[in-house]
């Protein structure tokens, strides 16, 4: 399996987020990924190359171009403003009783407001140029399985399966997994696509594109939306609208959730998506789902990653793996690892 990666995503360092009360320093950090490329180097899992580059089109069939141009120049115009140069903040959120019609103010932290849903998508100089980036890694995985790769992992940072056609958030720009969807429905030549989404925090950006649409199955194992982070979406009655209904598909699922319960999700899960018959699979590849992560509440062991590549392995699609959470910096890399092995070469 080619992995597709770029040290590009370097350049999106905020140096602290505000978790819990405190400005603490930014869980999704650069150590990240060059930890995932350290491990799948030494896994010998294969070539490690770099991403084309596609342009905007791919990026604004999915994204509102008001929000593009938003990411592109809000930290220029923050430090204008005269603001702190550690990262772009929201200065208020949009909320449900504020306005029937908003529209973005000009001021850059009322900006931010209007196109983000909470305070961890700081953006700093270089969080376009490695949004951007990351959006082109998930772009050329999927191109690589339209040319009949059977697999291929997009290394993408920043993450993007909670990022909305306009909104940020959940340290997530532009929504990677979505746009490497809507590419192979476009111009993949794939009729149906399945999304996957095994981070351990509900996709709401990528359920909210694909909600009203049945050439895109979106199935998501995740938290309890009642208990963890994102909160608002990700419940099992969520499961589509229009000619949509129906393609989406939630399994919320317990606190210190073991490796049991989760394979059994995970099975259920791959029913659904078998019966689908998608021409293409993307998995939103999370591993926060580790029992040691600090974002996490679930208790799988490093063992399970091999498992649960073996399964989806089993559903015989064409796979893009696609990078988002994942926040064990220890595991990590061996967690990442173990799955793509598992999807490989299925013990
Ligand atoms: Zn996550």
């Amino acid at each position: 399996m080619e992995t597709v990666y770029t040290p590009a995503h370097a350049l999106h360092a905020p140096a602290r987020e505000f978790l819990d009360g405190q400005l603490i320093p930014y869980f999704e950090s650069p150590s990240r990924a060059e930890i995932i490329r350290a491990a799948v180097e030494a896994a010998g899992l294969g070539a490690i190359v770099p991403p084309h580059d596609f342009g905007l089109d791919p990026i604004l069939a999915v994204h509102d171009a008001g929000y593009i141009d938003y990411l592109q120049t809000v930290y220029a115009a923050w430090l204008a403003d005269g603001r702190d140069p550690g990262g772009v903040y929201p200065d208020t959120f949009l909320t449900r009783h504020f306005a029937r019609r908003a529209r973005p103010p000009a001021k850059p932290g009322a900006r931010a407001g209007y196109y983000n849903f909470d305070l961890s998508a700081v953006v700093v100089e270089g969080t376009w140029a490695a949004a951007y980036a990351s959006a082109q890694v998930g772009l050329t995985a999927a191109a690589k399985v339209a040319a009949g790769a059977r697999s291929a992992f997009g290394l993408c940072r920043p993450p993007g399966h909670h990022a909305h056609a306009d909104m940020s958030g959940g340290y997530c720009f532009l929504n990677n997994v979505a746009i490497a969807a809507e590419w192979l429905r476009r111009k993949g030549g794939a009729g149906r696509v399945a999304i996957l989404d095994i981070d351990f925090h509900h996709g709401n950006g990528t359920q909210h594109l694909f909600y009203a649409r049945e050439d895109v199955l979106f199935v998501s194992l995740h938290a309890d939306p009642d208990r963890q982070y994102p909160y608002f979406m990700g419940y099992v009655d969520e499961t589509g609208a229009g000619g949509g209904l129906g393609f989406t598909r939630n399994y919320p699922l317990p606190l210190g959730c073991d490796e049991a319960q989760y394979l059994a999700a995970l099975d259920a899960a791959c029913v659904t998506i078998g019966a689908y018959r998608p021409e293409a699979l993307l998995v939103s590849l999370g591993v926060d789902t580790f029992a040691g992560d600090p974002l996490g509440d679930f208790a799988l062991p490093s063992q399970a990653y091999g498992r649960i590549g073996a399964r989806l392995a089993e559903l015989g699609a064409p796979t893009v793996f696609i990078m988002e959470g994942g926040y064990a910096i220890r595991e990590l890399g061996e967690n990442v690892t173990s799955l793509l092995r598992g999807f490989e070469m299925p013990a």
